[in-house]
C-alpha cells in the first residue's frame, strides 16, 4: 500500500525520470565514444600497414624474391617490425604463398594456431587483404609476394586488439562510475526538484483535505508568481469564496432550522421511502409518534386512511383533520419537488382546537346574547301590545298601566345593563389598553361601595360590614374598572343571600399584593358549577338570577378586570353554606 502510493508520487516520477534519462545519455555518449576508439584504431592500423607495404616496398621484395635472395626479404621484413608497431599483441608471420601455413613468425607459438582469415584468403589470391572488421575481435594484413606469377611468401600482421581492449574496458570503467555518480546527482536533483514543486502542491493537497473536513482554517503562503503560486493564489481565492457560500447556506440552513424549532405550527417532511427526515419540536408534541425511527407515512396516517402514493398521485394538496389526545390538528401534505423529481412529502400540522373552541363560545356567545335579548324584548312586546290595545278599545285602568308601564321599563332596564356589560366585555376583549394607570386610595374606593350597598342590603334584611386589616398602600390601576368589579361582587354577596343573611368585605395586605375578600352565607353555588362560573352568561340558577336582574356576565367581567390588572380571583363555596370571592391584585404593577 505504501510503496504504491510511493510509486504514484511525483517525487518518485521525476526521480525515475532523471534516473533513466542520465542512464541513457551516459550509454549513448558510452557506446558513441568506444564506437569512435574503435574504428580509430582500425583506421590507423589500415593506413600504418599500407604505409609501410607501399607498391615500391612490396614491388622491391618482390624483385628480391625474384633475384633468389629470400634471406634478403626476411630482413627487410624485420627491420621494418618497429615501423609496423611489433610488439607482444601484435605481430607477423610468413606464411606459405600455397597453402597459408605460417613458416615463421614474430609469436611462434601463436603461428601454430593461425586461423585462415578473410584477408589471408585474398593473398593466397594475389591481392593485398587489407579488409578489417570491428566486429571480428582482430586486425590483420595480408601481402603477396612474388616470384613472377607465383605466390611464394605471404607476410601477415595480425593485431590481437588487447590493447584496444583494455582502453575500452577503461572507458567502460569510467562510464560505469559515471553512471553511479550520474545516477546519484540525478536522485538528489530529482529530489530537489521535486520538493520545489511539490511541497507547495502538498500544502495544497492538505488545505484541501482540511477543507474537506470543513476546516477553511488559514490562507496558504505564496512563494513565487510561477504556476504553482497562481494556483495556490486561485485556490485561496477558491477557498474564501467557497467558505463564504457555505457560511451563507449554512445561516440559511440555520434560520430555517430556527424557525421550524420554534413555529407553533408542526412540520414532518417524509423521504421517498415514507420516512421521516425531519420532524419539529411542535409536531413531535402534536403527533406523540412513539418511535420515530421505526414509524412511516403510512403507519402514521393509518388512522385516516391515508397512504403516501394517494398523496403523490393527488393533484392538488390535500387537507385532512385528524383528533390526537383530545386535540385537533389540521393536516396539510404537500409533495415535495426537487429539479422535476419527487423529493418525498411534507406535512403542516395545525392545532385548531383553540380556534374550534373559539368558534364554539362565540356561537354560543352569540346565541346567548339573542336568547338574553328575545326574553325582555318579548316581554316588552307584549306588554305595550296589551296597553295598545287596551287604548284603542278603550278599556283601560290607571293601575294596570301603571303596572305594566313598570315591567316595560325594568325590562329596558334589564337590556341596558346587558348591552352595557356586553359592550365593556368588547372593550375589554378588543383593547386592555384602554385601562388607565391612576393612583387611588383602594380601601377608601371599597368603602364607598360597601356604603352605597347598605339600603340595597338593608331592603333585603341582609348585614353588609365592611372589615379593613390595617392601612393599605396608594394602589396603582383602572379606579372605574376596578370599582365595577367590587360593584358586581358585593352585590352578587348580596343578591345571594337570604334575609338575616351576612356578608363581610374585607381588605387587606399580603407581600407585594392586596387582597380584597368578599365573603357571605348565602345560597352558595353546587360544587359542579364552580368551573364554569367565570364562564359568559353561565348562571346557576337562571330563574332566580334574571329575577334578580342579573346578566350572568357580572363575574366574567370581573374577571376580565383582574387579569389585566395582573391579578387573580378565585371563588370558593359550599352550597347552601356560603360563597367567598378572594382578588389579588399586585399593589403597583399593572400589567396594562
Ligand atoms: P349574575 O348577573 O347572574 O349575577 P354573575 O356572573 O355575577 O351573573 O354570576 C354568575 C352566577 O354565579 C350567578 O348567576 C349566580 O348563580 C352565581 N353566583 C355569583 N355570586 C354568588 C354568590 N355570592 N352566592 C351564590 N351564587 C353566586
Amino acid at each position: 500500500m505504501k510503496s504504491k502510493r510511493i510509486r504514484s508520487s511525483i517525487s518518485y516520477k521525476v526521480v525515475l525520470m532523471f534516473v533513466l534519462l542520465t542512464i541513457s545519455i551516459i550509454i549513448v555518449i558510452g557506446t558513441f565514444m568506444i564506437n569512435r576508439i574503435d574504428n580509430f584504431y582500425h583506421e590507423e592500423f589500415e593506413s600504418l600497414m599500407n604505409n609501410v607495404f607501399s607498391e615500391e616496398y612490396v614491388g622491391r621484395l618482390n624483385k628480391n624474391l625474384e633475384d633468389g635472395n629470400v634471406e634478403q626479404v626476411m630482413t627487410s621484413i624485420n627491420t621494418y617490425s618497429g615501423q609496423m608497431g611489433i610488439d607482444s599483441y601484435r605481430n607477423y608471420y610468413i606464411l606459405d604463398g600455397k597453402s597459408g601455413n605460417a613458416i615463421t613468425g614474430t609469436n611462434p607459438e601463436l603461428a601454430k594456431t593461425l586461423d585462415m582469415s578473410p584477408n589471408i584468403i585474398s593473398a593466397l589470391n594475389g591481392k593485398i587483404g587489407d579488409r578489417t572488421e570491428a566486429s571480428m575481435g582482430y586486425m590483420d594484413f595480408a601481402v603477396p609476394l612474388k616470384n613472377g606469377n607465383n605466390i611464394e611468401y605471404i607476410v601477415y600482421v595480425k593485431d590481437s586488439k588487447e590493447e584496444v581492449n583494455s582502453i575500452v574496458q577503461n572507458i567502460l570503467s569510467i562510464i560505469f562510475s559515471s553512471l553511479l555518480f550520474g545516477i546519484f546527482i540525478s536522485v538528489a536533483f530529482g529530489i530537489l526538484l521535486s520538493k520545489t514543486i511539490i511541497s507547495p502542491i502538498s500544502s495544497l493537497t492538505q488545505k484541501a483535505r482540511r477543507i474537506s473536513s470543513g476546516d477553511f482554517g488559514n490562507t496558504i503562503d505564496v512563494k513565487a508568481s510561477d504556476e504553482i503560486g497562481q494556483l495556490t493564489n486561485t485556490f485561496n481565492d477558491m477557498s474564501m469564496e467557497l467558505h463564504k457560500t457555505l457560511k451563507e447556506k449554512q445561516s440559511e440552513i440555520d434560520k430555517t432550522e430556527t424557525i421550524l424549532q420554534h413555529m407553533a405550527d408542526g412540520v414532518i417532511a417524509f423521504d421517498t421511502d415514507g420516512k421521516i427526515m425531519h420532524i419539529n419540536p411542535a409536531a413531535k408534541k402534536l403527533m406523540r409518534i412513539p418511535k420515530i425511527e421505526n414509524s412511516n407515512f403510512d403507519l402514521i396516517f393509518s388512522e385516516i386512511d391515508l397512504t403516501m402514493s394517494q398523496v403523490n398521485v393527488a393533484e392538488k394538496n390535500l387537507e385532512k383533520v385528524i383528533k390526537r389526545n383530545e386535540s385537533e390538528i389540521k393536516l396539510f401534505f404537500a409533495k415535495i419537488k426537487t429539479r422535476d423529481k419527487m423529493g418525498g412529502i411534507v406535512v403542516v400540522l395545525q392545532d385548531i382546537t383553540e380556534q374550534q373552541k373559539l368558534d364554539n363560545s362565540r356561537r354560543e356567545f352569540v346565541a346567548n346574547v339573542s336568547h338574553e335579548l328575545r326574553t325582555p324584548i318579548t316581554t316588552v312586546k307584549g306588554y305595550a301590545e296589551t296597553l295598545l290595545d287596551s287604548v284603542k278599545e278603550n278599556d283601560y285602568d290607571k293601575d294596570m298601566f301603571e303596572t305594566f308601564l313598570t315591567v316595560i321599563n325594568n325590562e329596558s332596564d334589564r337590556m341596558t345593563r346587558l348591552v352595557k356589560d356586553l359592550l365593556l366585555l368588547s372593550k375589554l376583549d378588543y383593547s386592555k389598553k384602554g385601562l388607565k394607570r391612576e393612583e387611588f386610595d383602594l380601601a377608601s374606593l371599597i368603602e364607598g361601595v360597601v356604603s352605597r350597598f347598605q339600603i340595597t342590603a338593608k331592603n333585603a334584611k341582609v348585614n353588609l360590614y365592611y372589615e379593613p386589616i390595617g392601612t393599605l398602600p396608594i394602589f396603582t390601576g383602572d379606579r372605574d374598572s376596578i370599582e365595577q368589579v367590587i360593584v358586581n361582587l358585593v352585590s352578587n354577596a348580596v343578591k345571594y343571600t337570604s334575609a338575616n343573611g351576612k356578608v363581610i368585605v374585607s381588605v387587606g395586605k399580603l407581600k407585594g399584593n392586596v387582597y380584597i375578600k368578599i365573603k357571605d352565607n348565602g345560597i352558595g353555588i353546587p360544587r359542579e358549577d364552580l368551573p364554569h362560573i367565570f364562564e359568559r352568561f353561565y348562571r346557576v340558577d337562571k330563574a332566580r338570577s334574571r329575577e334578580r336582574g342579573g346578566t350572568g356576565l357580572g363575574l366574567a367581567i370581573s374577571k376580565d378586570i383582574i387579569v389585566a390588572h395582573g391579578g387573580d380571583i378565585t371563588i370558593s363555596s359550599d352550597y347552601g353554606i356560603g360563597t367567598e370571592v378572594i382578588i389579588t391584585l399586585p399593589i403597583k404593577k399593572p400589567i396594562f
